[in-house]
């Protein structure tokens, strides 16, 4: 079957100062539809530039090589209009910080509302909005949705606007979901709601997921396939399973030791 993202050979470099830093050094991805990857990697393996590049979000200091190729087709540089369109449908990010996607001084209903109408062919109504507002609130589990829409982000728990940016990317109904470490900032029972979620996003829509994580435990409990980074290249790859019962790189074994 033809993968949804699909990644080869590739490499991101930074320019700074006419000096070239390479720090991700020829990925090969490939995410199917509804299934969720997992990244794992230390800190600065990678695995941030390497969602980036495949959202074509990186900026102008970044030179890439390789392909991208979205269902198949080649995307080409990362201002390529084909890119943003994928961006603006099929793709979505979520990050490890909800209020970088928020606006503090705008409710929930009013960006909810932007968002949905961002993502419709035509014109909705104030009654209209405000109903597919509250049905998405409360596919993300939010409770009593309809009472949130006039609050602002921070009269919220992070898990809560964690869930509301969820929301306002499901306005989008995208295929791929790119969750960089979404749940590194809360709590650790609010982490397994969240990343609960995220499997039943997959199971209810068919999407797929990149889930970036620190936690072996959550790709354990949530991913099909695992791609470990280290310096920029991944050292590991394969379904969960077989990945966990033949690490081959330390940094994957020392990972796998300290589960608990
Ligand atoms: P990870 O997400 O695995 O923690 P990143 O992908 O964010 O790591 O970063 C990989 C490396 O690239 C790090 O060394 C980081 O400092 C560097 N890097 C990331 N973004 C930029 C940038 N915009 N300009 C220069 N260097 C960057
Ligand atoms: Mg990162």
């Amino acid at each position: 079957m033809q993968p949804l993202l699909e990644t080869r050979d590739l490499h991101v470099s930074f320019v700074t100062d006419d000096t070239a830093t390479q720090v991700v050094r020829g990925i090969d991805l490939n995410v199917g539809r509804g299934e969720i990857i997992g990244l794992v990697g230390e800190s600065g393996s990678g695995k941030s530039v390497t969602c980036m590049a495949a959202m074509g979000l990186l900026d102008g200091n970044a030179r890439l090589d390789g392909e991208i190729r979205w269902n198949g087709e080649r995307l080409h540089s990362q201002d390529d209009t084909a890119m943003s369109a994928l961006r603006g449908k099929a793709l979505a990010m979520i990050f490890q910080d909800p209020m970088s996607a928020l606006n503090p001084v705008q409710t929930l209903g009013k960006q909810l509302y932007e968002a949905i109408q961002l993502h419709s062919t035509r014109r909705l109504g104030r009654s209209e909005l405000k109903q597919r507002a509250i049905q998405l609130l409360s596919d993300v589990g939010v409770p009593a949705p309809e009472q949130r829409l006039k609050a602002y982000p921070h009269q919220l728990s992070g898990g809560l606007n964690q869930r509301l940016v969820i929301a306002m990317m499901l306005a989008g109904d995208p295929s791929l979901l790119i969750a960089d470490e979404p749940t590194t900032a809360l709590d650790v029972t609010v982490q397994a709601q969240i990343i609960d979620l995220l499997r039943r996003l997959r199971d209810q829509r068919g999407m797929s997921i990149i889930l970036v994580t620190h936690d072996l435990g959550v790709v354990a409990q949530s991913c099909d396939r695992v791609l470990v980074m280290y310096c920029g290249r991944v050292v590991e790859s394969g379904p969960v399973r077989a990945v966990f019962n033949n690490a081959r790189h330390p940094y994957t074994r020392g990972l796998l030791a300290s589960l608990p």
